[in-house]
């Protein structure tokens, strides 16, 4: 059974629609699929129809971008019911900050005399509700200043870089917390991913277990064998659940091809479990597993 639990569409910043998306994952052999876009469940309606069109276990998910002691961590949220009042105030707000930045990217970028409209930006985004950063990176691309989203983080968005401007992130403690009310689970995306080195570390992950955490993402492209191990690890001694992904983007992102990694049987069975329990303590409609 192969399973991968965080994927994009173009409802966020991935290239494939939801539906494009939930057939190449059939074609690639998986057996159950998380759509899990930035911050918005814009999604779930087509990739649920599509789903249940062509036999696909479906997972409804989103990838929250929160902030914690003053760095960003990405949480994946697991079939929380995205209409509950409090999560969906976080997430808009999230959602406006990603937009309201675009404005003064491209002012900075046009210091650097590169000229990109907003209509640019749009087009390249297909108007989702996620419009932000990736999106400004594609028109780069369109543009011709540099060949892919990774040159143009690198290059000109990225943290450091001449473009780049902060934006709103959630607490990460309150999304925990609304994740679980709104009867759903929560797991830490790309952990040691980035930038942050190992962090955060054991007894970072052990206060937010208490807090209601479920697992974490181990097996990540982000990630080099070593941290895979000391994580895994990590994660074992506390018991948190311990999953893999590809995090794809289409082709908005290389090496994330489908599948690239992999959840177990015993830790997605046991993430449902955990869902299954929030959910019969939230007063919540949370939804359920698409099932093939
Ligand atoms: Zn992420
Ligand atoms: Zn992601």
């Amino acid at each position: 059974m192969r399973i991968d639990l965080h994927t994009h569409s173009r409802a966020s910043d991935g290239t494939q629609s939801p539906a494009e998306l939930v057939r190449a994952a059939v074609a690639e052999g998986l057996d159950v699929l998380a759509l899990t876009d930035h911050d918005t469940a814009e999604g779930w309606a087509e990739a649920e129809r599509t789903a249940r069109e062509v036999g696909l276990e479906l997972v409804r998910g989103m990838e929250i971008s929160t902030l914690h002691r003053g760095r960003g961590v990405h949480l994946l949220a697991y079939l929380p019911d995205p209409t509950y009042p409090p999560l969906l105030a976080q997430l808009e707000r999230v959602l406006e900050g990603r937009r309201s930045r675009v404005p003064v990217m491209l002012d900075r970028l046009r210091d650097l005399d590169i000229e990109i409209s907003h209509e640019d930006v749009q087009r390249a985004s297909g108007g989702t509700a996620a419009t932000g950063r990736p999106h400004v990176a594609d028109a780069l691309v369109t543009l011709g200043r540099v060949a892919d989203r990774t040159e143009a983080f690198d290059r000109y968005l990225g943290a450091g870089r001449p473009a780049h401007v902060d934006r709103y992130a959630a607490p990460l403690v309150e999304m925990i917390r609304l994740v679980t009310e709104a009867g759903g689970v929560s797991v830490v995306a790309h952990p040691w991913g980035r930038s942050t080195r190992q962090w955060p570390g054991e007894r970072e992950l052990a206060e937010l277990k208490d807090l209601g955490l479920a697992g974490v993402e181990v097996d990540h492209q982000d990630h080099d064998a070593e941290a895979r191990g000391l994580l895994r690890a990590i994660a074992r001694r506390l018991d948190l659940v311990v999953t893999g992904s590809s995090d794809h983007h289409g082709t908005g992102k290389n090496d994330h091809e489908l599948g690239v990694n992999t959840t177990s049987p015993e830790d997605y069975a046991r993430l449902l479990e955990l869902a299954a329990a929030a959910a019969a303590r939230s007063d919540r409609p949370a939804p359920e597993v698409v099932r093939a």
